[in-house]
């Protein structure tokens, strides 16, 4: 199988990346679609603020409680959970268009969501990325200076159990110490994933 999956009978790879708060996760998928033309990084619904420099439609589709209350009861999200109070899902619809196609669809999605993803499609693989340490992870999740100190605590907090859940669960887990060195870890599991079968 080459780089690209098998696009002759239509399988893409389904890759679920997860982990804490600030550690990286979206400096590496974004590197990834940049580097590999077959990626599609998936977007997510969200009902959390657009923080600024977000664009809708790019980074989230941003809609109100009732709109996505709206889209559960349609049935047309793949997966959803609720992160830090607000309510975070997967479109079904492109995800499905972009597997057919032969695509690597990239989801970047919690664990309650990884999850859901892996009871539909088994064969997707799950990757988490692990901070080099707990203090350089509340480092990071500082310098980003979009959240006030409540926030960050919370996001902390919930990172040690998320992190106990991932080390059970997950396919591979990265370090995110040496940014290029995990890029490539990543670009490596994703060339050894196996196709997805239609669910
Ligand atoms: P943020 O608000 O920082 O962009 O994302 C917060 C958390 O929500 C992250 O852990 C992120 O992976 C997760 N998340 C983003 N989109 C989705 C989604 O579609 N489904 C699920 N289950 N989690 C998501």
């Amino acid at each position: 199988m080459g780089q690209a999956g098998d696009q002759k009978t239509g399988r893409g790879r389904l890759i679920i990346i997860s982990g804490p708060s600030g550690v990286g996760k979206s400096t590496i998928t974004r590197q990834l679609v940049a580097r590999r033309a077959e990626t599609y990084l998936s977007v997510s619904m969200t009902t959390r603020p657009q923080a600024a420099g977000e664009q809708d439609g790019r980074d989230y589709w941003f809609v109100s409680r009732d709109q996505f209350h709206q889209r559960i009861e349609a049935g047309t999200l793949l997966e959803y959970a609720e992160v830090f109070g607000n309510l975070y899902g997967t479109p079904r619809d492109k995800t499905q268009e972009m597997l057919a196609a032969g695509r690597t669809v990239i989801l970047e999605i919690d664990v309650q969501g990884a999850k859901q993803v892996k009871a539909i499609y088994p064969r997707a693989t799950t990757i988490f990325i692990l901070p080099p340490s707990g203090k350089v992870l509340a480092e990071r999740i500082g310098r980003r200076g979009r959240e006030d100190g409540a926030v960050i605590a919370r996001r902390l907090g919930g990172a040690g159990s998320e992190i106990a859940a991932a080390e059970q669960s997950y396919d591979h887990l990265v370090i995110n110490d040496d940014l290029e060195q995990a890029i490539r870890e990543v670009m490596e599991i994703i060339d050894n994933a196996p196709g997805i079968d239609a669910p």
